[in-house]
């Protein structure tokens, strides 16, 4: 059987485009290595998707598996090896099968690059955050720390600053990477924001909830009380096995057209956090699900 469509990934965006696809007829089939994708964490609550004041990260994909599963949907658990294109067509290698399609979604998403210490895991979603969009809100008149002195470090400070009481920006390096711009406005504007730079991170420690850092400094070890660490030191999209295939980034993130989820490929479309989208939230990927199910449907019926 060849399908109308694949979708790789079981996070928002190919939970999206499978209910869109199915509602346009589509034959259509979802592949992904686990459910859920990055929301699956229990610690996580989502505070910014419309309809539900608050709902932990599991229990939204949960229901989202449901919608899924209630509208009859092909669903298949298991990874994606290989994408290869032959004339029109598209065979899609599992570690258990293959299948072949006319078109392909890719919502593979993207994992934030963790910092690697102690304590990072134990406090996230209790301090520890990777998404300041996400959480800063949660830090109003609170000292936070920014690992990271990047042009993301940058931009997360002074997002956290409009809440936080303190923003610490820490960065390992003996100069922050963040453009002389950027570095500017901060120190001329942003009088709550103190870059430290040359730091060691050690680990994050609390009770309940994060209460301090401990980092290297030189010889000195230094204890920065903190009530909340974002982690800004770049994000890793599932992008490798589709490098060849679609055009990337310089971040590996699959370039799209904005406006219908194309990618450099005829009948391969990308959506979510896989993609070049600046915003990497649930609401954008879901969006970009529906979209490119919608090109996905356009695209066959020119054919
Ligand atoms: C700790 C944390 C907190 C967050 N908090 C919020 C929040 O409060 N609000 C918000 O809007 N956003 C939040 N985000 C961001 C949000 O999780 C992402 O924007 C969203 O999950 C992106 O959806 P996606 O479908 O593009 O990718 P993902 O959710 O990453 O899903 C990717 C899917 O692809 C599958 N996959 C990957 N590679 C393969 C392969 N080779 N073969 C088969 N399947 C594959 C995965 O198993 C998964 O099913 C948070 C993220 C994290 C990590």
């Amino acid at each position: 059987m060849i399908y109308d469509l694949i979708i790789i990934g079981l996070g928002p965006a190919g939970i999206t485009a499978g209910i869109y696809a199915k509602r346009q007829n589509l034959d259509c089939l979802v592949v992904g290595k686990s459910f859920g994708g990055q929301m699956m964490n229990k610690s996580v609550d989502i505070e910014n998707y419309p309809g539900f004041e608050k709902i932990s990260g599991f229990d939204l994909m949960e229901k989202m598996r449901e919608q899924l599963v209630q509208k009859g949907v092909q669903i298949i658990e298991d990874e994606v090896l290989e994408v290869k294109k032959k004339d029109n067509f598209f065979k899609v290698t599992l570690s258990s099968k293959e299948f072949h399609s006319k078109s392909i979604i890719i919502a593979t998403g993207s994992s934030y690059r963790c910092l690697g210490v102690e304590g990072e895991n134990n406090y996230l979603g209790r301090g520890v955050s990777y998404c300041t969009t996400c959480d800063g809100p949660l830090f109003r008149n609170k000292v936070v720390a920014v690992i990271g002195g990047g042009e993301a470090g940058f931009e997360a400070a002074r997002f956290l600053s409009s809440y936080a009481s303190k923003v610490y920006i820490l960065e390992k390096g003996i100069e922050v990477l963040a453009s002389k711009s950027n570095q500017e406005i901060v120190s001329s504007l942003y009088p709550k924001i103190e870059v430290i730079l040359e730091v060691e991170m050690k680990k994050i420690e609390g009770e309940e909830m994060v209460k301090k850092i401990v980092f290297k400094k030189g010889e000195d070890e230094i204890i920065l009380p903190v009530d909340g660490v974002f982690i800004q030191i770049g994000y890793v999209p599932a992008s490798s096995i589709f490098n060849g295939l679609v055009d990337l980034s310089n971040r590996n993130e699959i370039l799209i057209n904005k406006e219908t989820c194309e990618t450099s490929t005829q009948g391969i479309f990308a959506a979510g956090d896989v993609s070049d989208g600046k915003v990497k939230q649930i609401v954008v990927a879901c969006g970009e699900g529906a979209k490119a199910a919608m090109s996905v449907y356009k695209y066959l019926n020119k054919k």
